[in-house]
């Protein structure tokens, strides 16, 4: 039977409420019963502050054996997905493909766990499942991807996705939906994904309003997805395109839908997303930054309320998977920002979107967060959010 266990830090974070000084943690198993104050907080517990384990609400672990990300920082956007297709057509002819495939996968969750992430928002590629998506250290939340621009494939496309959805929920319970992006998904395929999500309660993540390319693809039908779409015989005689109010319509109907980006929504945009509390943008300050994009609209989304939950994306387009890393970055490009609000974003915020607040993201009775512990050189006497997001890091090692 689990014993009634305590964990003591100089600090503990606990995200639903302001940090406790000299800090006991009583658990039961993983399970947290409170977070208190403890007068046995000894000198060798004082550089330690501990917290909820990180949520990344988005990534692609299948690229997570990448030493460095495809293509050149700051690039042109379409070009970039260019070669990410490139690059799986190669992979596709490997013998092992699939063995690779898995092998990456694992090597992320792996990654993620040592860096403090206990929560990911994965995307999942064809043909989706993977053993290592049972992972018993951390929880992936896998979201099956579908492209198909063209719109008579739309009935094939999904009634596949549809049967690997059903085999997968058998095992990993709660598995959703991602129709790809706006340039990748017609709008009819898109429709049918989305119905979908809504009859079962599902989350939806979409790639939206990422790129100028993108934006222009929507807009006026041209630019170089178009050019792309065109190369690949994707574009029928009477296409269309699932534009961003369109989608966010889709998006807005189901139980929890993530905005993957959102660097170039309008002014009505972001007040339509406003509107709806089930839906998420998630933020991927690295990823962004790889691009060079235009700044990300934080301030606006805040300042209606909009829930921002954070990602690194893929080490496509990012160095590595560290969580606290994209934090620190936040707190380097918008400076007025509390250290306290960028902490609530790489956790609780990332939990909600993800749907799975009623375990993680918080150090509450009842949940089973995950223990983070974070060792600095010297001690925390004060302010433990910053030195999270300041400090230089000794160690990350988990206490539950
Ligand atoms: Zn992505």
């Amino acid at each position: 039977m689990n014993q009634q266990r305590e964990i003591l830090a100089a600090w503990a974070l606990p995200i639903s409420g302001p940090p406790v000084k000299n800090a006991v943690i009583r658990l039961i198993g993983h399970t947290i019963l409170e977070v208190g104050h403890s007068t046995k907080v000894s000198q060798a517990d004082q550089n330690v502050v501990v917290l909820p384990g990180l949520v990344n609400a988005h990534t692609h672990l299948e690229f997570s054996d990448l030493a460095t990300p495809i293509g050149r920082s700051r690039g042109s956007f379409a070009q970039w997905v260019t070669e990410v297709i490139q690059y799986r057509l190669l992979q596709d002819k490997l013998a092992d493909r699939q063995q690779r495939k898995d092998s990456a996968i694992d090597q992320g969750i792996s990654e993620s766990f040592a860096h403090g992430v206990k929560l990911i928002g994965e995307i999942a590629t064809r043909p989706w499942n993977s053993p290592a998506y049972h992972n018993d250290n951390v929880k992936i939340l896998v979201q099956l991807e579908q492209l198909g621009f063209a719109a008579n494939q739309a009935e094939e496309r999904f009634a596949e996705i549809e049967a690997a959805r059903t085999k997968m929920t058998k095992v990993l319970k709660d598995v959703g939906l991602s129709p790809h992006a706006p340039y990748s998904v017609s709008p009819q395929l898109l429709a049918k994904m989305m119905n979908s999500a809504v009859e079962t309660d599902s989350v939806v993540s979409m790639h939206l309003a990422e790129s100028k390319d993108e934006m222009q693809f929507v807009e006026t039908r041209s630019g170089p997805f178009a050019e792309l779409l065109q190369r690949l015989n994707l574009l029928g005689p009477d296409w269309h395109v699932a534009n961003i109010d369109f989608c966010l319509r889709q998006l807005c109907e189901c139980w929890r839908g993530l905005v993957i980006h959102a660097n170039y929504l309008s002014e009505r945009q972001m007040d339509f997303l406003a509107s709806f509390k089930n839906l998420s943008v998630v933020y991927c300050p690295r990823t962004h930054d790889y691009f060079g994009h235009r700044e990300f609209p934080l301030t606006g989304l805040i300042e209606r309320g909009i829930r921002i939950a954070v990602g690194t994306d893929s080490r496509a387009s990012n160095p590595d998977l560290d969580l606290l890393e994209e934090l620190r970055t936040i707190r380097r490009v918008f400076k007025h920002l509390s250290h306290g609000e960028i902490l609530q974003l790489g956790t609780s915020a990332g939990a909600q979107a993800l749907g799975l607040d009623d375990n993680y993201g918080s150090f509450e009775a009842g949940k089973s967060p995950g223990v983070l512990a974070v060792e600095f050189f010297e001690p925390v006497h004060e302010d433990p959010e910053s030195a999270l997001l300041t400090k230089p890091i000794k160690r990350r090692f988990w206490l539950d």
